[in-house]
């Protein structure tokens, strides 16, 4: 990798850490509205890449230049500063200094971008948007699925930012896997953000661990993302939820870290009975071929697990197979581990206290989703599926991650490996650092924590939260 990239980063970091909110809002706006205007080229170059479609593709810059904007509109509230006052106490037993606090850039982000999100989750995904938001330099690495639209993109978001006034070296782009590893490993580099793979997040993660001043890691790995459907469920709907199901897990074909890759279902359901006979979509090509090698062998895999049985649709994708929970207990490494596709996998249950005990198996996952009446939907149950997930939905399906201020994206190992989110207003705080500044004249403050609040940000002053 060209060092010269991370000597412009650093460069970059020290001038975008005194920048202030309006400015960083209006560089998040100015790459919104450049890559809106270029649309139709970026999803022409896009599905030529991925094969994802005209329509998702053009939906996904929508959704990437929201999410931009958002973060633009977090910048400017100014709570995500955590700016925290207590005034000195010299009379107080011990007495007590003046301390203020708030939350810093960290400095030069490495992203690591998606291959099935080839925007909303790549070069200018949430990744970057939420790190240059708090004002730390961006160095992407590319996802090899889709070269030639990360090189659009990121001559982009380069224009629009350069229009825009950030510094140079703000943002940079990187490609093929020995500069990975070499962005990991400088020591330019203050924080991690990933997307992909178990294997591959858990490689960099230690990498990152290893390093001779180790940083943060953040990584979005795999997900089986459990449902369950209770006995009072499947007999009020089971046959819709069926078709809910089938929609869900072909959606992306299948190339969603938030497919729902096992259900829990009552033996003997009208759940199974009408999956069984529903129209599954004719499959999709996948993203690459690395993920179609990891897909078919991920089936081979679960149709090898004794027990488990074909519902619909064939080995080559989408389908549907199904066990009891006897092979979930035997065999639960190989049924609930992820396979990244179109497959989900149904484990009959036959009793409640069986499902429950069950659930334990499960490792964390993004979301978990309980498909319930209100009389079976048990405490126990939601804090057993509470444990395994970050999002708990009831009702609906997992796909679809909307971006708002409370959104979650993000759970227990191998999920992620960390308690942060990469979707949503709080995805900020992976790259912000704390610091207390104890009796510092007014002058030496960052604005944040100045008398007199010239920011106008929330602040919490001796405990109290309000907006001076
Ligand atoms: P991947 O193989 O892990 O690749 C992701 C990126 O990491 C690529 O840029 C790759 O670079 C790099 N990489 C992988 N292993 C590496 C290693 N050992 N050392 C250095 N660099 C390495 O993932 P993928 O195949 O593109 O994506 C599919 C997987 O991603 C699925 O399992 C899915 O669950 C997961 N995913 C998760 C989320 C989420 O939000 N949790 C979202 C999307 C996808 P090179 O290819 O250049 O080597």
């Amino acid at each position: 990798m060209d060092d010269a990239v991370l000597v412009r980063a650093t460069a970059a970091a020290a001038a975008m850490v005194r920048s202030t909110l309006a400015e960083r809002a209006a560089w998040l706006r100015a790459v919104a509205d450049a890559l809106d205007a270029r649309t139709a080229d970026l999803v022409a170059v896009a599905d030529r890449e991925t094969h994802l479609g005209e329509g998702r593709l053009t939906g996904e810059v929508a959704r990437t230049t929201g999410q931009l904007r958002l973060f633009a509109d977090v910048v400017l509230e100014g709570s995500y500063l955590e700016a925290t006052i207590d005034q000195a106490a010299p009379t107080a037993a011990p007495p007590r200094p003046d301390l203020r606090r708030m939350l810093r850039p960290i400095g030069p982000v490495a992203v690591f971008s998606a291959s099935n999100f080839p925007f909303a989750f790549s070069v200018a995904g949430g990744d970057t948007a939420s790190a240059l938001a708090v004002g730390c330099p961006v160095v992407v690495k590319a996802h090899p699925g889709h070269p030639e639209l990360s090189r659009l993109t990121a001559e982009i978001v380069t224009g629009a930012l350069a229009t825009a006034g950030a510094p140079t070296g703000a943002f940079a782009l990187v490609e093929g896997y020995e500069d990975g590893i070499a962005l990991v490993g400088h020591p330019a580099v203050m924080a991690v953000a990933f997307t992909g793979s178990v294997a591959g997040g858990r490689a960099l993660h230690d990498l990152a661990a290893a390093r001779p001043a180790p940083i943060p890691f953040y990584g979005e790995l795999g997900s089986v993302n459990p449902v369950v459907v209770t006995g009072g469920a499947d007999a009020a709907r089971g046959a819709s939820l069926a078709a809910g199901l089938a929609a869900s897990f072909t959606l992306g074909t299948g190339q969603f870290c938030t497919k729902p890759g096992v259900v829990f279902v009552p033996e003997g359901s009208a759940f199974e009975r009408a999956l069984a006979a529903v129209d599954l979509p004719a499959a999709g090509a996948m993203l690459t071929d690395s993920i179609a090698r990891g897909f078919a062998s991920g089936v081979d895999r679960l149709l090898a697990v004794p027990g488990v049985e074909l519902v619909s649709g064939s080995a080559d994708g989408p389908l549907v197979v199904a066990a009891p929970l006897d092979a979930l207990e035997a065999h639960a490494e190989e049924l609930l581990a992820e396979v990244f596709g179109p497959v989900t996998v149904l484990v009959r249950y036959g009793s409640d206290e069986r499902l429950l005990a069950s659930l334990d198996k499960l490792e964390g996952s993004l979301t978990a989703t309980l498909h319930a009446e209100e009389s079976d939907a048990t405490a126990e149950l939601v804090e057993r599926l509470e444990t395994v997930a970050g999002r708990l939905l009831f009702a609906g399906w997992p796909t679809g991650v909307a971006v708002t201020w409370s959104q979650h994206h993000g759970g227990p190992w191998p999920s992620t490996t960390s308690q942060f989110t990469s979707v949503g207003a709080t995805a900020v705080r992976r790259f912000l650092r704390p610091i207390a500044y104890q009796d510092a004249p007014d002058a030496a403050l960052p604005p944040a924590l100045r008398d007199g609040n010239p920011l106008g940000i929330p602040r919490r002053v001796d405990g109290v939260l309000g907006q001076v």
